[in-house]
């Protein structure tokens, strides 16, 4: 599941084919074949991450703006074997640099920005900070988190206006690791809890850039991580006497989330 851990490694292994590569030949089944072939010709400038977001900027200032969301793929090849569906399905792309040949499927939201876009964008503009940005803002993390109110923490911890580069995985593993029921309101939480969710989140993204698979926690044996996935499981700090507990947060059918209701209790709420 595409986290912003895997964006970040997905520019990262782009940028050395890509940066500086002129476009041979460029289509996507969601942008129309002749606004396609203006790219052609033109040099690739940068690829960056920002978030779950991919963004491919060229020389004349047009961005192509890429989210894989839950499904979508993209993956590098070599010219001969980059496989190209020769019906028109759509959600797919080929950006092809001569070297080497981008394939994307199932691709959600592909678009090109015209020059100056980008900066007008408003699902772009309104992003929070990049949890993998060199200089994290902590403080305006918190700040945006604040502004979500009554929202439950494991919601709002997804928000990407809040924060960016989260998803179900690392939600449940951040909220877990410092002990924060997911249920909780954000506004019971005082602000230095917000910061050090915010800082572990930055942490465990932050871990997983290199190769190899997602982990988030550092054990020789047992599973990968500490609840993901391990709904009816003991918890692996409370022992057999918690099992981990999956439920879904946000609109229906709402996002799954993996906790320990014996360890997670934080805000401590009053008896009633
Ligand atoms: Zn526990």
């Amino acid at each position: 599941m595409p986290e912003g851990d895997s964006i970040f490694r997905l520019a990262a292994r782009l940028r050395p084919s890509l940066v500086g590569s002129v476009v041979r030949a460029f289509a996507a089944h969601d942008i129309a074949d002749a606004v396609a072939a203006t790219l052609v010709g033109h040099a690739i400038v940068e690829v960056a991450s920002h978030g779950k977001n991919l963004l491919v900027r060229f020389d004349d200032g047009r961005t192509l703006h890429i989210h894989l969301r839950m499904l979508g793929r993209v993956s590098v090849e070599k010219p001969r074997s980059a496989y190209w569906m020769p019906r028109r399905t759509s959600h797919q792309l080929r950006l092809d640099v001569g070297r080497v040949v981008v394939v994307g499927n199932r691709i959600p939201v592909l678009r090109l920005l015209s020059a100056g876009a980008e900066e007008r964008a408003p699902d772009l503009q309104s992003l929070g900070p990049d949890l993998l940005a060199t200089e994290l803002d902590d403080d305006e993390c918190v700040i945006r988190l604040r502004a979500l109110g009554k929202r439950p923490i494991g919601e709002a911890l997804m928000v990407q206006r809040a924060l960016a580069g989260i998803g179900n995985i690392y939600k449940s593993e951040t909220l877990f690791l410092e002990h924060v029921d997911p249920t909780a309101p954000v506004s019971e939480l005082d602000d230095e809890t917000l910061r050090a969710l915010v800082k572990r989140a930055s942490t465990l993204l932050g871990a997983n850039l290199g190769e190899g698979p997602r982990i988030t926690r550092k054990a020789l044996t047992g599973p990968r991580f500490w609840v993901y996935g391990r709904n009816g499981r003991a918890c692996l700090q409370c022992g057999p006497s918690a099992a981990i507990e999956r439920i879904y947060q946000g609109a229906p059918p709402g996002r799954s989330t993996y906790y320990c209701r014996s360890c997670q209790t934080m805000p401590a709420r009053s008896p009633t």
